[in-house]
């Protein structure tokens, strides 16, 4: 029997920081993942000299200079700037939305004409305090930019329609009288020379990895999954843990007893292109609801490639089911009052921790999985 001081289910970005925070503490750490490789979400495979973000486009941006520097001592970042486009029939803007959207869309000069537009499209709707994604966005942008660039978007991306969606999730994008294209507003933004998958190879230098690793299949079954402090791997070895760190879907964790919570998977067909630029930007979106994918990414762009071929994704998306990886949670009220049981359930567990975005139910940005990994395990070693 080997033990461990933690045992992380999860290779992601919350299961590495973790775990490399736990290591350099001097703790024994073992980490599994159910997938063939590290990652989660985050893993970057190199083709053809092109880093591919196999499970979607993945930007680091933060405000926060503390997480800018922790990530900085695993990769070199480059300057890249996120300015999507969107398409919508034929034609064509800037993202987010901002002077150069409104321009095009109403063929303006001046913020001051773009708020009286704006102004002018909402004024019967009557928005005092936009109750849903819907209210939200037209009171922000008016009838023209929602029609055109939310609704058809938004309900491909989430199955669900705008006014039954929670308002926070459109907030998420910046809305500027400016004329700038940055998708984020954050002080520090970049993507890792060389892709993610090295940062999370650094952090998890020091401790036991095993792949293709179901944690269910190790203590024999979802029935078991509370309580258990020792299991068998799929090659034998018996392991105990002091702690686990679980950052796979909480329902999945207690058997669903209290229902099971909703999320969206997101697939993918990536193609091989025999030109050197498709389409001119890392990420184009598709915003009419008769386009059935999402965006198209184009990897070689997030790190200025200059390749003679290429390689595009078309990101499609679906409700999530068993057999599919999860990416989005689904924070309507609805979900987040089931995930509220389960969170509370959580609290009284003394040797278990629930991180990530599947763990703790929350659309997370990457900047704040690790600060939430840093604040866990500083509170964990008081
Ligand atoms: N969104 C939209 N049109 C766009 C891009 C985004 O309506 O062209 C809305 C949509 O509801 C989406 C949300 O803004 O879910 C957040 O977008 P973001 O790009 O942050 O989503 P992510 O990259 O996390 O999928």
């Amino acid at each position: 029997m080997k033990n461990y001081d933690y045992l992380i289910v999860g290779a992601g970005l919350f299961g590495a920081t973790f775990a490399h925070e736990a290591l350099k503490r001097g703790k024994s750490v073992l980490v599994i993942d159910r997938r063939d490789h590290i990652a989660g979400n985050i893993y970057t495979k190199e083709e053809d000299g092109i880093n591919v973000h196999v499970y979607g486009a993945h930007i680091f941006h933060t405000s926060d200079k503390k997480i800018w520097d922790y990530m900085n001592q695993f990769a070199e970042f480059n300057n890249y700037i996120n300015s999507p486009v969107a398409v919508y029939g034929d034609e064509l803007y800037n993202l987010p939305f901002n002077m150069n959207t409104f321009s095009k869309m109403w063929g303006i000069k001046t913020p001051a004409e773009a708020k009286a537009k704006i102004a002018e499209q909402i004024k019967e709707l009557n928005i005092t305090e936009p109750k849903n994604l819907e209210e939200q966005a037209l009171s922000l942008v008016g009838t023209d930019v929602y029609e055109k660039l939310i609704k058809g978007y938004t309900q491909k991306q989430w199955g669900r329609p705008c006014d039954e969606l929670p308002a926070f999730i459109i907030k998420r994008l910046p809305l500027r009288f400016t004329y700038n294209n940055n998708y984020f507003n954050d002080r520090f933004q970049g993507i890792p020379m060389g892709g993610y998958t090295q940062i999370v190879e650094k952090m998890l230098e020091g401790a036991d990895v095993v792949l293709s690793q179901d944690y269910f299949d190790m203590v024999g079954g979802v029935e078991n999954a509370p309580e258990s402090t020792e299991g068998e791997l799929n090659d034998g070895t018996k392991v105990s843990w002091g702690k686990l760190v679980f950052t796979g879907q909480i329902d999945e964790y207690y058997g669903s007893c209290y229902g099971e919570l909703e999320y969206r998977s997101v697939r993918f067909e990536t193609e091989k292109l025999d030109c050197d630029n498709y389409q001119g930007n890392a990420v184009v979106n598709y915003t009419a609801a008769d386009v059935p994918y999402t965006r198209i990414i184009e990897h070689k762009h997030f790190e200025f490639g200059q390749q003679p071929t290429t390689i595009i994704s078309k990101e499609y998306s679906s409700e999530w089911q068993p057999g599919v990886e999860p990416y989005y949670p689904v924070n309507n009220d609805k979900n987040n009052a089931v995930y509220e049981e389960y969170a509370n359930r959580a609290k009284s567990e003394k040797s278990v921790i629930f991180g990530g975005r599947l763990g703790q139910y929350k659309y997370y940005d990457m900047d704040k999985v690790v600060a939430v990994a840093l604040q866990c395990i500083s509170d964990n070693m008081e």
